[in-house]
């Protein structure tokens, strides 16, 4: 923990989430910066810069989204559109361990939001560990996913929040704000006051300030004379949650006759992922069990 009007330190940009708080508001935040679980995530694919730069936003915002989560789980932002970008998908769990794809946008020739993700729907999951899986769905106004979480913040939450997002391709970063119940100030009008000028601070932002500046530097730019109490970083990775298993069970609940077929075809089924480019190849041995299913069937 330590206070913006101590003396700033530079150090160098790492993948990391740090909150604040406004010790005389009841007002939150948080400042997400990513750079190599960004690049990694992107270097997957070939994806054009428009294309990185928007997987780079819906990448804080999931960090941001999830660094407030209360339990176990995952947190997943995804965009079906009509556009460029058929399908934006990005994960965060509460270990802030990330992973996205924009799949079929290699070949985008757009560098307009509306138009890689025309009639875009974006879809929010809260999947925790134990529970119940909550969906929500808002439209993507404008191609804009802060513009979108606006709204959605606004339907399903009583509390004003904010969110401010950019990347260029090779950093990624974002900014949350949201008003706590009150508490520090129970007066109505102050609490209003309290938040607009907090709120329109941050509106004052640049892009390239949100993803160039350290958090000490950008608190310190917006709110040098509030009194604001940073935390330390959690630190966030890339990190796919695909694993061996995992595709073995996807592949046990395809047909057995088309494995069947498959295997005829090419003495081995591979299975990709598309998040992370690994390779599981299953041989006709690994997979007795799904075919042996199909023999019962048969049989009976
Ligand atoms: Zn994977």
């Amino acid at each position: 923990m330590s206070d913006i009007s101590d003396p700033i330190e530079l150090t160098p940009s790492s993948d990391g989430s740090r909150r604040f708080l406004f010790e005389d508001a009841d007002i939150r935040g948080e400042i997400v910066h990513l750079d190599s679980a960004y690049q990694e995530i992107i270097a997957i694919h070939q994806y054009p810069l428009a294309v990185s730069r928007l997987l780079g936003e819906f990448l804080a915002a999931a960090v941001l989204l999830c660094a407030n989560l209360k339990f176990e789980g995952t947190l997943i932002l995804q965009v079906r559109s009509e556009g460029e970008i058929p399908l934006l998908m990005v994960e965060c769990d509460h270990q802030l361990r990330l992973r996205g794809i924009a799949s079929g946008a290699e070949h985008a020739t757009s560098d307009n939001n509306n138009e890689l993700l025309r009639s875009g729907q974006l879809a929010i999951t809260i999947d925790p560990a134990h529970g119940q899986r909550y969906q929500g769905i808002v439209p993507l106004e404008q191609g804009s996913l802060s513009n979108s979480l606006d709204g959605y913040f606004k339907r399903s939450e009583q509390l004003n929040t904010r969110v401010w997002l950019a990347a260029d391709g090779e950093q990624a970063a974002g900014l949350l704000l949201q008003q706590l119940p009150a508490l520090i100030t129970p007066d109505e009008d102050q609490r209003a006051q309290q938040w607009e000028h907090v709120y329109s601070m941050a509106a004052t932002v640049t892009d390239p300030e949100l993803y160039q500046l350290e958090s000490e530097q950008l608190l310190y730019q917006l709110y040098h004379k509030d009194r604001v109490r940073l935390f330390e970083p959690a630190s966030v990775s890339f990190n796919c949650s695909c694993s061996r298993e995992r595709t073995h069970r996807a592949l046990s609940t395809l047909n057995p006759d088309d494995i069947e077929e498959l295997l005829q075809e090419q003495g081995s089924i591979t299975m990709d992922c598309d998040f992370c480019n690994q390779h599981y190849q299953f041989s006709r041995s690994d997979l007795a069990n799904v075919l042996g299913a199909n023999k019962a069937k048969i049989l009976h």
